[in-house]
């Protein structure tokens, strides 16, 4: 065993069970998100309590917003790092999912502080997200190469349910580091299975049915067009061609995980118009028609 995995032993393993009661329960004050694929497989959720973290402060503002992470490092160097002693990179994060066969969440931040996981960020009306946040860092050394087992799917499943519960966390504002740190962060990456937990109601995602009408007809690709379209769902662009390509990227990273290039073509349009039609109708009558 390494001196990480000794450090964070010395906290001890105080066992935290939140409930299992919460599986199945109804998401009755969202009517449009519904499960489609039965109830998981995870009847249960035990959170580990790990080390705690430098990288955290006092929560001044609501928790809005659910941010997914991949660590790009192992367990033991990952819990390492997000202890946040080092005063130059002072991060850190309320909870970790491991990568064991048997995956375990560890939590290193209570949720009533805010912890240092999103950075230089924004989303929507929102900067540097932090306050507004939860973290979740997933062990994966690069979401957009290695995919997360299904018995990681499911914790993670089981944690953003219950996390999404308590805050009544929007379906829009359940997201990737990579959306709201544009052209800066890559993470969880394409991999991350996020049309199997919209399928169980967890995030946003566009209804089928919508997205085929949508191809029915051209799209309009014009970039100003479609950096409007983008804006009005959340995403933060730099200026010019090349902050537009990084918003496409960003977008297709989540939504359309099979093509990630960054360039505007029917699919990715027809996607993210199906997407604001569903959660921002308002935004989309006004970025749509008058970009
Ligand atoms: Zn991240």
């Amino acid at each position: 065993m390494n001196a990480p995995i000794r450090s964070y032993c010395r906290f001890g393993l105080a066992w935290v069970v939140i409930s299992a009661a919460f599986i199945g329960c109804t998401t009755t004050n969202q009517p449009e998100i519904k499960p489609a694929m039965g109830e998981p497989k995870f009847t249960g959720l035990v959170i580990e309590q790990g080390p705690g973290s430098l990288g955290a402060e006092p929560r001044k503002e609501p928790v809005t917003c659910l941010i997914l992470h991949h660590t790009a490092g192992s367990l033991p160097s990952s819990l390492e790092i997000l202890q946040g002693k080092d005063p130059k990179h002072k991060v850190g994060v309320h909870y970790v999912v491991t990568d064991e066969p048997k995956p375990r969440v560890i939590r290193m931040v209570p949720e009533n502080m805010s912890a240092y996981h999103a950075g230089k960020s924004a989303w929507g009306k929102l900067i540097n997200l932090n306050q507004n946040s939860i973290g979740i860092e997933i062990i994966n050394y690069d979401g957009n190469v290695y995919p997360y087992s299904d018995a990681q799917a499911d914790i993670i499943f089981a944690l953003c349910e219950e996390i999404i519960r308590r805050h009544d966390i929007k379906p829009w504002n359940v997201l990737a580091h990579s959306d709201i740190a544009v052209g800066r962060k890559v993470d969880p990456g394409s991999k991350f299975p996020w049309a199997k937990l919209a399928s169980l109601g967890i995030g946003a995602w566009p209804l089928s049915n919508e997205v085929a009408d949508n191809l029915k007809k051209k799209r309009d690709l014009t970039p100003g067009r479609v950096r409007s379209l983008l804006t009005a769902y959340g995403y933060a662009l730099e200026t010019g061609e090349a902050g537009l390509k990084l918003g496409v990227e960003a977008f297709q990273r989540h939504f359309r995980s099979a093509k990630v290039d960054g360039l505007i073509d029917q699919e990715t349009v027809a996607i993210l118009e199906a997407l604001l039609r569903r959660y921002q109708p308002k935004a989309y009558r006004e970025a749509a028609f008058n970009p």
